[in-house]
């Protein structure tokens, strides 16, 4: 594997670069916060049920009494399975969306999809499959794979109901089950529900005035269009060189489609509000004898190496095994105090702010610079340098998009001034007052992510004891207990961002959600019951105990320009985190393990 040395990082003066993104941020804060993005619903509809990948075959309705419904078959799904299979449960059953497991993997297929993260960490029950990725960043398609490889190795087709959308889910207490409506017409009493429905699952339309008047063609990333583009993930869209294409988005998603559809298209026209921060992708296949020399538990360790530099911080002396830009600051922060031998002023959390807000600057400045070096019109450069902290945003990977801007048939239009793209007409969208045309609008806007909790989950009712809505219940806060099970709300477990650990490798976190999910729900059958919630008291235990550890980062988040990850700039909006237990990923484990070794299940009522 690869030499991990610090980067080279210029002088910074932090100060003057301080006033400019805050200059940056204001330039692009919003009123209207989360509120500017349009739900994919009704005359949208299309941008989140429809299917370009696989057509929806009809069939009858079901009506089913089990056990347990998974929400979801993504990766999260498909390891709540897992180990619910594990523990010994086996009536359950796997709704999902998609025509097949996967969820962001089967969804998003757009052409340059790749893991931005580091696959060894990333990809779920690699030693249980016996599967090793091919690269360090795995390709989209080697993620769906994955996924398929997980439900086959597991034999969880059999548990599965594709293309079938939950609408609804109310608890009943006359049968102690949920029962849960969907698109397909479906009736499921499930004893127990279990969310697995990702925090990344439904596309947002920016709400752009005259988006319904575009009479050419329109879709967003998730849901790519090849019978339109041509080419497949890997590229080659071969349909569309006589086309003028626009797309409104630089994050992750549109940053890695970008180069291709400049390729491929006769004019691409980039919209740009806030520019990405683009690290070097270095991709590199998996080496045979890296694999040969790798010990049982050598992705525990590697897991928790990218822990420490993401959320935490190294040990002396404990190497980079990532080595990228994930770790970049972390990495480059761990060598100047070995240089001069500074650990000891780590102990003072404060001195640990500040030596890392140093790197931060530095690494991001190094990046700004980088650009020059790529960029070739210095207009155009200066346009597309991002200008904030580290973090603000989601890290970008990408050695194509950059030298893109300098293809002839590319050009890059900077909509921070207004703050976003003016208007869409029937032809095409308006700059500066002057309407340009186009044949296609690709949206590459993001997902509900921190928008209102009804948006993100799109069910409703969603509704607990006495008909209770869990987004009343969540309304000013999450509120649970252990971040997965909620007073009011019996049998139904929660995953991803809400009370929970954050770590730097999502499926982990569901990995811990998952073991605590399928003891309890194994526990409750053992023991005869046929309910198991929370009480108040418990839950409120928890929220004291997620409050003590709490961190204030607020100044961090609100310096930010806006975004997903601060809630648009929004004061009080929920973190993209959810409320996290901020003592710790590997504490929480631990606390959760000994909670479940006592065998008491406390602050749990069974009734039978
Ligand atoms: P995103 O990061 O939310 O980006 C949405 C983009 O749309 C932003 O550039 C945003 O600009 C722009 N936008 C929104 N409204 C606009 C308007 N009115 N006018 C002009 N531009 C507008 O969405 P994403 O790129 O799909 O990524 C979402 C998340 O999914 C990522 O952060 C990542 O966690 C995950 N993801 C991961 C991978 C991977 O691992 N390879 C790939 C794709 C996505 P502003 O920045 O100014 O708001």
């Amino acid at each position: 594997m690869q030499n991990c040395a610090p980067t080279q990082t210029p002088d910074v003066d932090i100060p003057a670069l301080r006033e400019k993104y805050l200059a940056e941020r204001d330039k692009r804060l919003r009123p209207e916060g989360q509120k500017q993005y349009l739900e994919a619903d009704n005359e949208f509809a299309e941008f989140y049920e429809g299917d370009p990948h696989m057509p929806v075959v009809p069939r009858q309705p079901i009506t089913d009494d089990i056990e347990v419904v998974i929400l979801g078959g993504g990766f999260c799904g498909l390891i709540a399975a897992h180990r619910l299979q594990q523990a010994g449960v086996t009536d359950f059953r796997i709704v999902e969306l998609g025509g097949d497991f996967g969820g962001v993997w089967y969804w998003n297929r757009y052409p340059g999809i790749q893991i931005d993260s580091d696959a060894y960490c990333y990809l779920p029950l690699l030693e249980e499959t016996g599967y090793m990725p091919k690269e360090k960043y795995s390709k989209g398609d080697e993620c769906f794979e994955h996924a398929q490889r997980i439900g086959k190795h597991f034999g969880l087709y059999d548990n599965a109901i594709f293309h079938t959308l939950i609408r609804s889910l109310e608890w009943d207490d006359e049968i102690d089950r949920w029962q849960i409506r969907t698109n397909r017409g479906d009736e499921i009493r499930a004893r127990f529900v279990v969310m697995a429905q990702g925090p990344y699952n439904r596309p947002k339309l920016p709400g752009i005035p005259g988006i319904t008047d575009f009479k050419g063609h329109t879709f967003h990333t998730a849901r790519w269009d090849y019978d339109y583009t041509g080419g497949d993930l890997h590229g080659g869209l071969d349909k569309i060189a006589d086309k003028k294409i626009a797309i409104i988005g630089t994050g992750s998603s549109g940053v890695q489609a970008i180069p291709h559809l400049a390729q491929g298209a006769k004019h691409l026209t980039v919209f740009q509000r806030t520019p990405s921060y683009i690290f070097e992708r270095a991709n590199y296949p998996t080496d045979p004898e890296w694999v040969e020399s790798l010990e049982p538990g050598w992705r525990a360790a590697r897991q928790r190496n990218f822990h420490n530099a993401a959320f935490a911080f190294y040990n002396p002396g404990e190497p980079d095994l990532i080595c990228d830009g994930w770790t970049e600051v972390a990495r480059n922060m761990a060598a100047k105090l070995n240089e001069t031998n500074g650990w000891a002023a780590l102990a003072d959390p404060a001195k640990f702010m500040e030596l890392k807000e140093i790197e931060d600057y530095r690494s991001m400045e190094r990046l700004r610079r980088r650009v020059d070096e790529i960029v070739e019109d210095p207009e155009t450069a200066e346009k597309l340098k991002p200008y904030y902290r580290n973090m603000c945003k989601r890290p970008v990977f990408n050695d194509e998009y950059l030298p893109t801007f300098n293809r002839p048939n590319v050009t890059l239009v900077d909509v921070s001034g207004t703050k976003g793209v003016e208007r869409i007409t029937e032809k095409g969208i308006i700059v500066d007052g002057v309407e340009h045309e186009f044949d296609c609008i690709v949206f590459a806007s993001g997902f509900e992510i921190t928008t209102a909790l009804e948006r993100q989950f799109d069910i409703a009712p969603f509704a607990g004891r006495e008909g209770t809505s869990l987004y009343d219940h969540w309304g000013k806060g999450f509120r649970t207990l252990h971040g997965i099970m909620a007073h009011g709300f019996p049998n139904h477990f929660a995953t991803g961002f809400v009370q929970g650990g954050v770590t730097a490798s999502t499926t982990l976190m569901f990995e811990q959600q998952a073991d605590h999910i399928a003891y309890i729900i194994k526990e409750a059958q053992t023991r005869g019951a046929t309910v198991v919630e929370p009480t108040a008291e418990a839950e409120e235990d928890w929220i004291q105990t997620v409050r003590t550890y709490s961190v204030d980062n607020s100044t961090f988040t609100t310096e930010c320009t806006p975004g997903y990850y601060n809630s648009e700039g929004e004061p009080s909006g929920r973190s993209f985190l959810g409320d996290p237990f901020w003592g710790g990923f590997y504490e929480l484990t631990e606390l959760l393990e000994n909670w479940r070794s006592t065998g008491k299940l406390e602050g749990l009522v069974l009734e039978k």
